[in-house]
């Protein structure tokens, strides 16, 4: 019943509850007046008073009797049952002894009615029938019950028939609408993927489950009902039994209307758990308020807790490699510091030239290459240690302390030793190395300072030559700071002198010139070297700013700058005096700048602005940043090459190039590295290499120069033909100061 609409509900009762009350007044009518057929006398007045007080009370219930003589089967009907037909006093009809057969009943259920009366007849005892009838003065059909009473005779013949009607249309209409909500909810329970239950609080135990718990858990409704005692929890998750119990007692806590809600697991037949959530509200209450049932909604979100997993899951890891990332590397991270125990360690890793497998080889192979070292970084962890990514390709390994540090940092350096087999990616072979830092865990610092300290670390490693592991040290630290002082002043003196002029003490950038001659001392070029300054007038190493302003984003514009200024210097000392026509200017380039893709249109820009030709630009880039640099950065500086613009091989010495790789690059020039040069006159290999360089110059047709030049002897332990730089020939000097006239002869 608890599926009915209260009110609808409600009526139902009450009409219930009128009907068997008339009925067994008619029933009771009946037999007192038998019996008072049969006894004494004495009792008649009694009766009598007892009947009058029958028949107001069947008034009252909208009862109408009547008799009928068992001898001449003659109807007697009394007022009430006129009024209940609608014939109205003064009517013929009410004469009539068969009224109620040809003008009331409808004629469909007359075959019905004679049936039961029929049967009352041969049997006796009581009939019930329900038909409808048509009233008389509206015409309006009437649902009504009839009861009839045969009292047969010794004979077994009917001795007395009494009867009575009721209008029962009301609650017929009300079944009818009942049916019909019963019906409706019915059909939405079946249709709806949620489970409605009503539990007895007390006795724990469910008394109502809709079926479409079928769907839910793949069980019959009778088996959850039949659990008995521990039903609610018999399926339940154990994790979850306790948070189940406790939602109960919340909920009954609740005011009428309230809803508590609540997630648990529950074991499908089958096997597997479902996440369910539960809508609990207060149902039936005792007297006093307490509730006793409760009803609930059971609502399947295995599939919104499956995304919300995965939506964490995302939260967590990175989506390449499924790597923890760095938030929840920080979680482990700090999780390590609060352990305690022996000194575990932080190890940040970079690969070195992972750039190049991108530019080279593209960027699903780089993805490939990522995600292998990725499967190799684990594979060197035990299991419940970290492996992270940070992204790029960077990656963060967290290890417990083993015996001793020592113990710990072998297990460090094991790590990088993942990489020593190339990755297959991308139809070829990849070597990848990686730069470390690692950081033991001293309890002082907290997971960001570690993490902050083993980057420090990483890029003291990657300054140290790549391929190796740094462990920190707290001057590195101050290494760092440096570094970010620099990258301050950098950007300050790059920033754009406005129509207010930069005040004094702001950080300043500067060229000074280095001449370069030729074998008989005449000038024939000239480098380009930055110059910064700090507020106080301190220089800072070109190395360092240089280095700071690779890593940033500042090399482009560092480079721009420079080129600008350099070329305007050209023109310059070229419009000063006649016969410099031949005169170059160098400029260096960082590999990053020349793969900006705007490079090579900024470079022609320049000199068109200052009306120099392309061969008047020499461009140096190391060795090392040619051998690293891609297919884009070889192609830039190839068509630059193709129309004109010098191209020079810095350094040259310190990238082990070969030979061969050196025909294919689009140089014109070889700058031998000074190293080399001090070793001059005496150390046989280095002069060696001077020779050997210069003659593979000459060979391929490419222009050489020989840096650090600093003695005379020096000097004069130089093969013929090549160009000469150094101190001995100037220092780099502001451009006032740089002296473009020929050198002392040699020897
Ligand atoms: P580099 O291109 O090899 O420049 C030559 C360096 O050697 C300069 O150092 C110069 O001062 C130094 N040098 C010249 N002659 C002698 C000598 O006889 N003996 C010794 N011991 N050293 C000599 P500097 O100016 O400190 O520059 C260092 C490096 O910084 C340069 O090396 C170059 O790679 C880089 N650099 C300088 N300016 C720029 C720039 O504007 N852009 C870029 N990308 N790099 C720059
Ligand atoms: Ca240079
Ligand atoms: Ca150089």
């Amino acid at each position: 019943s608890w599926l009915l609409d209260p009110l609808r509900g409600a009526a139902l009762g009450l009409l219930l509850a009128g009907l068997l009350a008339a009925v067994a007044v008619a029933g009771l009518l009946a037999r007192e007046r038998a019996q008072a057929v049969a006894t004494q006398a004495v009792l008649l007045d009694r009766l009598e008073e007892q009947s009058a007080m029958l028949e107001e009370a069947a008034l009252l219930a909208g009862l109408g009797s009547f008799t009928c003589d068992p001898e001449t089967m003659a109807f007697a009907f009394r007022e009430e049952l006129f009024a209940l037909w609608g014939v109205p006093a003064g009517s013929p009809l009410r004469d009539d002894p068969d009224v109620f057969a040809t003008h009331v009943l409808e004629p469909q259920d007359q075959a019905r009615v004679v049936a039961a009366f029929d049967e009352g007849l041969a049997h006796g005892g009581r009939h019930d029938v329900e038909f409808r009838i048509r009233r008389v003065d509206t015409g309006e059909q009437r649902h009504v019950r009839s009861t009839v009473e045969v009292v047969l005779g010794p004979d077994g013949r009917p001795a007395r028939i009494t009867g009575a009607q009721l209008d029962v249309s009301d609650l017929v209409a009300a079944r009818h609408a009942a049916q019909d909500a019963g019906a409706l909810h019915r059909a939405v329970l079946a249709a709806s993927p949620d489970v409605v239950f009503v539990t007895d609080v007390r006795e724990g135990r469910p008394v109502y489950v809709s079926p479409s718990v079928r769907q839910l858990l793949g069980r019959e409704p009778e088996e959850i009902l039949g659990a008995g005692t521990e039903g609610p929890s018999r399926h339940v998750h154990p994790d979850d039994v306790r948070v189940l119990a406790q939602a109960t007692v919340q909920a009954c806590a609740l005011g009428d209307g309230g809803v508590w809600q609540t997630r648990y697991r529950v074991l499908h037949q089958d096997g597997h758990w479902v996440w369910v959530d539960r809508r609990a509200t207060p149902f039936q209450r005792d007297a006093d308020g307490t509730v006793r049932q409760l009803l609930g909604v059971l609502r399947d979100v295995s599939d919104v807790v499956a995304a919300e997993e995965r939506l964490a899951h995302a939260a967590l890891h990175d989506p390449l490699t499924g790597l923890p990332n760095r938030v929840l590397l920080a979680a482990r991270l700090r999780g390590l510091v609060s352990a305690g125990g022996p000194r575990a360690a932080v190890v940040y890793l970079d690969l070195d030239g992972f750039k190049r497998v991108n530019d080279t080889a593209g960027h699903a192979a780089g993805d490939a290459v990522l995600c292998e070292v990725a499967r190799r970084l684990q594979t060197a962890v035990r299991a419940d240690e970290t492996v992270a990514r940070l992204g790029g390709d960077e990656f963060v390994v967290l290890l417990r302390g083993r015996d001793d540090d020592d113990g710990t940092l072998t297990a460090a350096r094991r790590v990088l030793r993942v990489l020593d087999v190339p990755v297959q990616a991308g139809g070829s072979l990849h070597l990848v190395r990686a730069s470390a830092g690692v950081v033991l865990v001293d309890g002082e610092s907290d997971a960001e300072q570690l993490l902050a300290d083993a980057d420090t670390a990483m890029y003291r490693a990657k300054g140290l030559g790549k391929d190796r592991l740094q462990l920190f040290e707290a001057s590195l630290r101050d290494e760092l700071a440096e570094r970010l002082r620099v990258e301050r002043l950098l950007r300050a003196a790059l920033q754009p002198v406005g129509p207010v002029p930069h005040p004094r003490g702001w950080p300043r950038l500067g060229l000074a010139y280095q001449v370069v001659v030729d074998e008989r001392g005449v000038v024939v070029g000239v480098e380009a070297l930055s110059r910064l300054t700090d507020d106080d007038g301190v220089p800072v190493p070109p190395d360092l700013f240089v280095g700071v302003a690779e890593e940033s984003d500042l090399v482009q514009r560092l480079g721009a700058h420079v080129l600008e200024r350099a070329l305007r210097q050209l023109a310059d000392w070229r419009r000063a005096a006649p016969g410099r026509e031949a005169l170059t200017m160098a400029v260096n380039v960082s590999a990053r700048e020349a793969s900006h893709p705007g490079f090579a249109a900024q470079v022609l820009a320049a000199l068109e602005r200052h009306r120099l030709e392309p061969a008047d630009l020499v461009l140096e880039l190391t060795e090392t940043s040619l051998l690293e640099a891609g297919p884009t950065t070889l192609a830039t500086l190839r068509r630059l090459h193709e129309l004109g613009v010098r191209v020079a091989i810095d350094d040259f010495g310190t990238g082990y190039a070969s030979l061969r790789y050196l025909t294919e690059l689009p140089v014109d020039l070889v700058k031998v590295d000074r190293g080399f040069t001090a070793g001059l006159p005496h150390d046989a290999a280095c002069a060696t290499v001077v020779r050997a360089v210069a003659g593979m110059a000459e060979e391929l047709g490419l222009g050489c120069v020989v840096e650090g030049v600093e003695t005379q002897e020096q000097r004069d332990a130089l093969p013929g033909g090549v160009h000469l730089q150094g101190y001995l020939l100037g220092r780099p000097l502001p451009a006032d100061e740089v002296d473009l006239g020929v050198r002392l002869a040699r020897r």
